[in-house]
């Protein structure tokens, strides 16, 4: 009986690890998906790679580097329900104008709605000026 689980277990054991080995060459094959082409020599380099391997050009996307870590669906739906209280200021860290919206409700409403709009079509920024471009 013992000796049937010790079995079990083995076989088990053994079928897992060919799992494995088919899911990590799955994964080689999806890094081959993800190369790019170098921006300096048009190389087909890796995607994650900061600088060509050929000739060295950086290849960082600024766009991303001035990304925010906000959201604009939080952001929008924060300034469309309690914008008048600044609440999409405080969101993204703009603590000084949020309490001064907070103080002048939204600025009677323009400025708040004016942030809304900002914020839909991608041009609101964070505390540390980066754009919010993304959704979710
Ligand atoms: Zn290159």
């Amino acid at each position: 009986m013992l000796n049937s689980v010790f079995l079990f277990n083995n076989s088990s054991v053994s079928r897992a690890t060919s799992l494995a080995r088919r899911f990590r060459r799955s994964t080689n094959q999806g890094e081959k998906m993800s190369m790019v082409f170098c921006r300096g020599c048009g190389k087909e380099i890796h995607e994650t790679a900061v600088t060509c391997p050929n000739c060295g050009a950086p290849q960082g996307t600024p766009k991303e580097a001035s990304n925010s870590d906000k959201r604009i669906l939080p952001a929008a739906l924060l300034c469309f329900f309690l914008g008048v209280f600044g609440i999409h200021r405080f969101y993204v860290g703009k603590i000084g104008t949020g309490i001064l919206q907070l103080l002048t409700f939204g600025g009677l409403g323009i400025w708040a709605l004016i942030d809304f709009i900002m914020i839909v079509v991608g041009s609101f920024t964070d505390k540390d000026g980066n754009t919010i471009n993304l959704w979710t």
